[in-house]
């Protein structure tokens, strides 16, 4: 039997957890042999602790039923036994990063689903497919702090994932982008259980002014140079945003709006940039990884958010709409499952990256 790696979850209970522990079970790497909580849910085993608030659609995997909820940031808890912690709790950004920092300086690594530490230097912020380069930094992290063993590497604002994977597929063509305009409409499991209140979101859209500033300040970051073990954020890169949240339960969509600078490309020549990218982990075969990551499709009704956040595992975007514009001068719209790519499945695949690249402690393997 293949020997698997021991990984964690803190914030196991909550809708990001939840989905953590569908997607790892039965992972060809990770086996999850710790889950943390807040103190409401902590000492109880796990099928007590989510009673009447397990909200997925299959049941809790078997072998973590039993499994015991320790209280997040405590020291005495047997955490030290994983090679990895997913961190996805809901603590404000201060406390975050208080905890988050703990558990890296007692020499765990962690994947985290945070905001907290996003924009923090030296902290990458990964996106597999658009910057696995990034995790170079790692070195400058941990000298910096002094951590031997333990680091912290983010994902990004699920709200992003939809249109930051296809403009780095463009970019990556060697199409210069440094201008776009994006509406990013939200769906209600983005913020959670219970999240936004029926009556705000039934016959309506909310808007999230919070969510505009990471939506540039994010990708300016991913799309960053390294120098000197740093990353050092693509500043002239210009991203005005709208955030809204609208009733759609899974599934963000972002329409795009975009100026590529010099000769102006054929909605052809696009199109073959969009179909034939392929990162990292397409090339590593990583279990995640999907194939191909971007769905490209003429048909101008689609991306829908029921029909096509599923794609690839929910690990895919679906891209559809390009068209010239007389504004900016190139649209498209694109959609991705915000609780797997933009959550929990992101944070997986930046995991198994991690493995691929000799980052986990393969001293932890457990049989
Ligand atoms: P959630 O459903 O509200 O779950 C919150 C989790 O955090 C629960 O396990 C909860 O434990 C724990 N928790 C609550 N307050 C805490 C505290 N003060 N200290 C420590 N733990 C605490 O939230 P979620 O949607 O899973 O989101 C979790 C994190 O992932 C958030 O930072 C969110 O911004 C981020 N995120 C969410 C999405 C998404 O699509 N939902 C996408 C990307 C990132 P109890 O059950 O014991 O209360």
């Amino acid at each position: 039997m293949k020997r698997k790696i021991p990984v964690g979850i803190l914030g196991a209970t909550g809708m990001v957890g939840q989905n953590y522990l569908l997607l790892l079970q039965d992972h060809p790497l990770f086996e999850v042999t710790f889950l943390a909580a807040s103190e409401r849910s902590a000492g109880r085993s796990y099928e007590s602790a989510v009673t009447g608030r397990w909200r997925m659609g299959e049941p809790i995997p078997e072998g973590i039923r039993s499994l015991k909820v320790h209280t997040i940031g405590d020291d005495s808890a047997p955490y030290g036994e994983c090679a990895l912690l997913f961190s996805a709790f809901s603590a404000n950004k201060d406390e975050t990063r208080r905890i988050e920092r703990g558990y890296a300086a007692a020499g765990v690594p962690l994947v985290s689903n945070n905001s907290a530490h996003r924009l923090t230097d030296n902290v990458p912020i990964i996106m597999p497919e658009v910057n696995p380069g990034h995790l170079a930094v790692i070195g400058e992290q941990r000298k910096r702090e002094g951590w031997e063993r333990g680091f912290i590497v983010t994902k990004p604002n699920c709200g992003i994932q939809s249109y930051a994977l296809p403009i780095h597929a463009l970019k990556s063509a060697g199409y210069v982008i440094k201008e776009i305009i994006t509406t990013n409409l939200q769906a209600l499991s983005g913020a959670g259980y219970p999240g936004q209140s029926t009556l705000d979101v039934i016959d309506n859209m909310v808007p999230l002014p919070s969510e505009e500033e990471e939506a540039f300040r994010e990708p300016q970051k991913i799309f960053g140079t390294l120098k000197d073990g740093r990353i050092l954020p693509e500043d002239d890169l210009r991203i005005s945003s709208s955030c809204l949240r609208v009733p759609v339960v899974h599934g963000h969509t972002s329409c795009v709006w975009f100026a590529v600078e010099g000769d102006q490309p054929s909605l052809e020549e696009l199109e073959e940039a969009l179909c034939h990218f392929r990162g990292e982990p397409q090339e590593l075969l990583l279990p995640s990884a999907p194939h191909p990551v971007i769905r490209f499709t003429r048909d101008n009704r689609r991306p829908q958010a029921r029909l096509d956040r599923d794609r690839g595992k929910g690990m895919a975007v679906t891209l559809g709409g390009l068209q010239k514009s007389p504004v900016l001068g190139y649209r498209f719209t694109a959609l991705s499952h915000n609780t797997v790519r933009g959550a929990a499945g992101g944070a997986i695949h930046t995991a198994e990256l991690l493995e691929a690249k000799g980052f986990l402690d393969m001293d932890k393997k457990i049989l």
